[in-house]
């Protein structure tokens, strides 16, 4: 059965972009009798908001997108994180990496923490320091070496039939255990992806980078590899990504202007935008 998934972090109100994720998961679900399941990415606790959690729902709601079952709520699953933590340190598969953010500043300007190819191993052969590990904060590092020697280099296929294939450049020493969360945003979508039989990811094109060390960590952790599709990004007519400071404006500030829901979600399904925004490639 196709199972697709609508995983957005609840830090902030959902904009056209989550609106046109959403929108293809669902249709690509409901077009094979399959199941939409909504998951809330709220590891990180600094800037997940309860508040948001309703508003996903409430948007959701608007657009006439009903998900199957209940919302896996990550916050919720922070044993599993851990048992899928403990297996790839049981494989030699991670270190404790101790380094602050301003140690390696540079490498935290890529999204969702995926600095692992920027991380210069400072941590990476530490002898082990039980001790150091009790009193200091520390986080989870892919050995990506070791990994890429028992698994190969990542592949997958898109939606399309394109297959991707990582450079061995591309795979660094990604955070799988954050300092302040019991998983990074890559093992816990793994971890649920699976768990949750989602078949089909169906996701931004920002976020295909993040499928080479996804798609690494499944093979490691022996968990089935669906299939991706990466869609356009929606931006504003001239380009520019929606932000917060840009004004891009929010599915609840549209609903407040009279803007019918169903009639939204259809014309994006047809990639007809809204005037002033298009489609873009990443
Ligand atoms: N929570 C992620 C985001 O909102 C999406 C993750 C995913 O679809 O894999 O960007």
């Amino acid at each position: 059965m196709k199972v697709t998934r609508f995983a957005p972090s609840p830090s902030g109100r959902l904009h056209l972009g989550h609106a046109f994720s959403a929108v293809l998961g669902h249709a690509h679900a409901r077009a094979a009798d399959g199941h939409f399941l909504l998951r809330i990415e709220d590891l990180d606790t600094g800037r997940c908001r309860a508040e948001f959690v309703d508003g996903i729902l409430e948007d959701l709601a608007w657009l006439g997108l009903v998900h199957d079952g209940l919302p896996m709520v990550q916050s919720h699953r922070r044993d599993r994180y851990d048992a899928a933590l403990a297996r790839l340190k049981a494989d030699g598969l991670v270190y404790p990496c101790f380094c602050t953010r301003s140690d390696i500043a540079q490498s935290l300007t890529a999204p969702h923490g995926d600095a692992g190819a920027h991380y210069p191993g400072t941590c990476r052969n530490l002898a082990d320091d039980p001790n150091r590990r009790a009193s200091t904060p520390h986080s989870w590092r892919l050995h990506s070496a070791k990994a890429l020697d028992l698994a190969g280099l990542p592949r997958w296929t898109e939606q399309d039939g394109k297959t991707y294939q990582a450079a061995q450049s591309d795979i660094g020493d990604a955070i799988i255990a954050r300092k302040d969360a019991p998983a990074s945003y890559h093992l816990a979508c793994v971890v649920d992806d699976a768990e949750s039989g989602v078949t089909l990811v169906v996701r931004g094109e920002d976020l295909r980078p993040s499928t080479q060390t996804q798609r690494l960590l499944q093979i490691l952790l022996a968990l089935p590899e669906p299939a991706y599709l990466h869609h356009p990004l929606v931006t504003h007519a001239d380009g520019r990504r929606l932000a917060k400071r840009d004004k891009a404006p929010t599915l609840d500030a549209m609903r407040a202007e009279g803007v019918d829901g169903p009639a939204l979600a259809a014309a994006l399904l047809e990639g007809r935008l809204p005037l002033g925004f298009r489609l873009s490639r990443a």
